[in-house]
């Protein structure tokens, strides 16, 4: 009776062992799935080799000379909500494929003309098809005048002289002035370079 029991006990541990490496083996490959894209551990290491053999594209980060510039010109400019507002926009326009990640934005470079100001963004993006693809693109977020509003549409409150685009007070008599023409931030250029 004594070895009845034993053989049961012997039995059921080896179904319990079997189960459990059935489970983990299941677990593995949804695993493997969810993360890589493929159900073979072993393709989806190889894609990781080759993600790191084909090196992120370097990006022009010119943050700590090109920032001062804009500050000068938008006291209140947040960098940090800026890029945020690009990640979303990226997101947006390139984020329809599962795998697509945003790996690093940085400010690039700061046009001015008489008519608009563009912040010049680079993000490194990629997505997987046959294997991960590095991507660069360039992002241009542009402050200019509402459609169909003249640049010499606004004046000075205090002494009605004429401001230009940028003004930040008034030419002649100095009057601080926020936003005089109603200008708007928006993005105006996506492109992969
Ligand atoms: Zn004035």
């Amino acid at each position: 009776m004594g070895k009845w029991i034993t053989a049961v006990l012997i039995l059921a541990g080896a179904a319990g062992i079997w189960a459990a490496i059935f489970y983990i083996r299941k677990k593995l490959r949804a695993y493997s799935s969810l993360f890589f894209g493929t159900k073979n551990l072993m393709a989806a290491a190889q894609e990781l080799n080759q993600a790191v053999e084909d090196p992120p594209r370097s990006l022009n980060a010119c943050e700590g000379s090109v920032l001062p510039q804009v500050l000068r010109d938008f006291p209140d400019f947040d960098i940090g909500l800026v890029k945020r507002q690009v990640q979303d926009y990226l997101q947006k326009k390139l984020g329809s494929h599962p795998s697509f990640q945003i790996h690093r934005v940085v400010l690039s470079a700061y046009e001015k003309d008489s008519l608009q100001r563009t912040l010049v963004f680079q993000a490194a993006v990629s997505w997987m098809e046959e294997k991960r693809l590095q991507k660069r693109y360039d992002i241009h977020y542009t402050y200019a005048l509402p459609q169909g509003v003249s640049a010499v549409a606004a004046s000075c409150p205090n002494c009605g002289g004429n401001l230009g685009f940028g003004d930040l007070e008034c030419p002649y008599c100095g009057t601080r002035v926020v936003n005089p023409l109603k200008q708007t931030w928006a993005f105006t250029h996506l492109q992969e370079t």
